[in-house]
């Protein structure tokens, strides 16, 4: 057998089971045994390709990907590859096709078919409309795909098979792609404006200094040209474009506008393709070299490009950029500068709420910073007015969770004809319920967490684990009444309804997008204006961009800030103006009317006066303050175990060992707020790391107190996992 090529896939025996493997290395033949001395050798069953399906830059990407991120290399190819590539179960999809049977080289020939079907007038028929949409002797006749001959025609099979088996028209099966093609046409793109001009010259020159550009342009500024724009110059020297967003399913409208200025040089990878669709675009990219444009969530990392010339990272203060569970827990913007780096590629952030990070690395001149603080054609940016809703209860002047001040707007706007934007960060009916009499909530029975009611399914779901149950009628423990606690977008959807009842009402949420189209028909729908209020969780808040919306109401901001998480303000922050950003994008100026308890916290003035820069000095006092990120690097361990006596002593030895190493850097064992989920037990434990100091040799230490801790009886079965800068 030949030396299979690194990045090849190979057949090997594992235990009684044969799999796929990728061939990661090659040892030199019989030099250092002390390498291979200790491992059980085994042979390669078969190589399944004479060429490599993984490039040697993502093999290093990967490497990277593990050591910094602690985890295996196997884990990092489990989300690198589409799972149907590695197991080698791709299969190509193949159409019927129909064309004439060979033995017509001329038009002439057919006068005595048609002369013979003169009885037959459904097969004189098809056979027609199957001449016309072959074009059969017009230049080199087209293959006519079944389906669409019997749709036009609206004949059945059994005509078809009829002139099949008269051989006057042949079938065959051909292989056809999955990728959709975006071969519409192609519009020429939107002149820049002078302020968009001015960031694509600072941007090339901060490119040509080699360094990250962090485009930070108010919402509605036209980040989206000034990407084209760049995209457009790479795509002419031929290079390719990695454009990273939030979550795909999210950007309908980004596609669309995408596709009209690219056409067949965009693809997309979708997170809601299928598996099979994921193999072709990874192999037409690992294939064919052309210029292109790949529009991409996270894991667009992971394609083989073999000439990137520059990545996006749009709304790159986006949370989603992280991936949380499973390994590899990477962040695509970390992840993209180093890819880009090894590509000698150029890395170009943009959003109009930089993360404290990033703008912190623009401060310090690591990034070049560009900015665009005008709204596209001189819009004024939102209004934002702010609701006192412990006044408003006091005054009894609220209609269930809507201030008297924010119904009066609402009527207002609908009566000139505009569209609204409501805005509640909570799906599902109530958060939780309890009995009236006895005070008994339902809980989770897998996770400690009260079930929320959804009441469009008359059910009782957990939003961790999944388990629903149907809402019994009464508590089951005293036969009671339920009351419901807390407010989602369903009891939002209610009420919206009793206080505007001429109004069309759509929510979009998780639960009301589940299928796979059903985001864009909401997000058509509201743009064709034939829904009036929108009624959403943070779905709404992401790049969406509608002409007639003129107000966006927030009824609870406070609930964002309570977390307890040193990211909250910077997270309210972000989604407050985000959302509000969606107002008054044409037209005249929008509005903003937030609700709050506590309508003096400072963060509101910084939105009000929609200044970022103050607010971000703020959260940098802080930051240093409390010894967060920019200044300290963090790592959360995760402990679970199912046997909480074994999750505890592991816990307590661990931290007591990484304390004795790190000091005061590693924290106590932590409860987390939700401390168990899917029957495992949870502990944390945090670990601070100046910035300046060697954060390779911390984790290498780290890592030592982790295995050895997992090596004790005692705390056997403990599942440890580091989360490297955690989101
Ligand atoms: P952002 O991403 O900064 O929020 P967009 O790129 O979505 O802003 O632009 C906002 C709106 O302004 C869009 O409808 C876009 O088509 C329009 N726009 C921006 N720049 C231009 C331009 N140079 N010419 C025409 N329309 C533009
Ligand atoms: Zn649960």
């Amino acid at each position: 057998m030949e030396c299979p090529k690194v990045g090849t896939r190979v057949l090997v025996p594992l235990a009684r089971k044969t799999i796929t493997g990728l061939v990661y290395r090659i040892h030199p033949e019989n030099t250092d045994d002390s390498v291979t001395a200790d491992l059980k050798l085994r042979d390669i069953i078969e190589v399944l390709d004479a060429q490599p399906v993984v490039l040697p830059s993502q093999l290093s990407l990967w490497r990277w990907i593990a050591d910094y991120y602690l985890c295996t290399i196997g884990e990092v190819m489990a989300a690198a590859l589409p799972a149907r590539l590695l197991d080698n179960d791709y299969t190509e999809r193949t159409e019927v096709y129909i064309s004439l049977h060979p033995r017509f080289t001329d038009i002439e020939q057919l006068q005595p078919v048609f002369d013979s079907l003169k009885r037959a007038p459904k097969q004189q028929r098809l056979l027609e409309y199957f001449l016309e949409l072959s074009d059969a002797f017009d230049g080199t006749p087209h293959l006519v795909e079944q389906r669409q001959l019997i749709e036009h025609s609206g004949e059945s099979t059994a005509v078809l098979r009829t002139l099949i088996e008269k051989q006057i028209l042949v079938a065959s099966h051909e292989v056809v792609s999955r990728i959709p093609s975006y071969d519409t046409d192609i519009e020429p793109a939107h002149p820049l404006t002078e302020q968009q001009q001015r960031a694509v010259s600072e941007i090339h020159a901060g490119f040509a200094q080699n360094k990250v550009c962090l485009l930070h342009g108010v919402t509605s500024s036209g980040k989206t040209e000034v990407y084209i724009h760049l995209i457009r110059e790479q795509l002419e020297q031929g290079r390719q474009v990695l454009y990273l967003v939030p979550e795909i399913a999210l950007t309908t409208q980004l596609t669309d506008r995408l596709k009209h200025v690219f056409g067949k040089q965009l693809g997309v990878y979708h997170s809601r393709f299928s598996d099979m669709e994921r193999v072709e675009i990874y192999k037409d990219l690992l294939n064919s070299h052309e210029p292109k444009v790949i529009l991409s969530a996270r894991s667009g990392v992971f394609l083989p490009f073999s000439r990137l010339g520059l990545i996006i990272v749009d709304e790159e203060h986006d949370s989603s950029f992280k991936q949380q569970d499973p390994a590899p827990r990477y962040h695509a913007r970390s992840v993209a500068a180093v890819m880009a780096h090894a590509a000698q590629a150029n890395v170009l952030l943009g959003t109009a709420t930089p993360a404290i990070e990033t703008y912190h690395n623009a401060q310090t001149g690591k990034y070049h910073l560009v900015e665009m603080m005008e709204r596209y054609a001189g819009m004024s940016l939102p209004h934002i007015s702010l609701v006192d809703l412990k006044r408003q209860y006091h005054r009894k002047e609220m209609y269930e969770h809507f201030a008297d001040p924010l119904v009066e707007r609402i009527n207002a706007q609908l009566a000139d004809g505009k569209q609204i934007i409501i805005f509640q960060n909570r799906r599902g009916y109530a958060p939780y319920i309890g009995c009236r009499k006895c005070g008994y909530v339902p809980k989770c029975c897998n996770c400690d967490v009260s079930l929320t009611y959804h009441k469009r399914t008359n059910t009782l779901v957990c939003h961790y684990c999944g388990y629903a149950v149907t809402a019994p009628q009464v508590c089951p423990t005293c036969g009671g009444e339920w009351r419901d606690f807390g407010v989602g977008t369903e009891k939002i959807e209610d009420e919206v309804n009793g206080l505007f009842p001429t109004a069309r009402v759509a929510r979009m949420d998780l639960d009301t997008t589940r299928n796979k189209n059903s985001h864009q028909r909401i997000i058509n729908a509201f743009a064709r204006h034939e829904v009036d209020i929108l009624i959403g969780t943070q779905m709404v808040t992401k790049g969406l961009h509608f002409n007639d919306v003129s107000l966006v109401a927030v009824l609870n901001a406070d609930s964002m800030m309570q977390t307890p998480d040193f990211r909250s303000s910077e997270r309210a922050f972000q989604m407050l103006e985000q959302v509000a950003g969606r107002a008054g994008r044409a037209g005249s100026q929008g509005e903003v009317v937030i609700q709050s308890f506590q309508p003096d916290n400072p963060l509101y003035a910084y939105l009000q006066k929609h200044d970022y820069a103050a607010f971000y000095a703020e959260q940098l006092r802080e930051r240093k303050a409390f010894r967060f990120p920019p200044y300290y690097r963090l790592i959360i361990l995760t402990l679970k175990h199912r046997d909480y006596t074994r999750l505890d002593t592991a816990a307590r030895e661990l931290s007591e060992r990484l304390r004795k190493a790190f000091g005061t850097r590693c924290s106590d064992v932590i409860v987390p707020p939700i401390a168990r989920v899917q029957n495992m037990h949870i502990r944390t434990i945090r670990l601070r790391i100046e910035t300046d100091a060697s954060f390779a040799q911390a984790k290498t230490i780290m890592m030592q107190q982790v295995r050895y801790v997992q090596s004790l009886p005692n705390c056997k079965g403990t599942i440890i996992q580091p989360d490297v800068d955690p989101m």
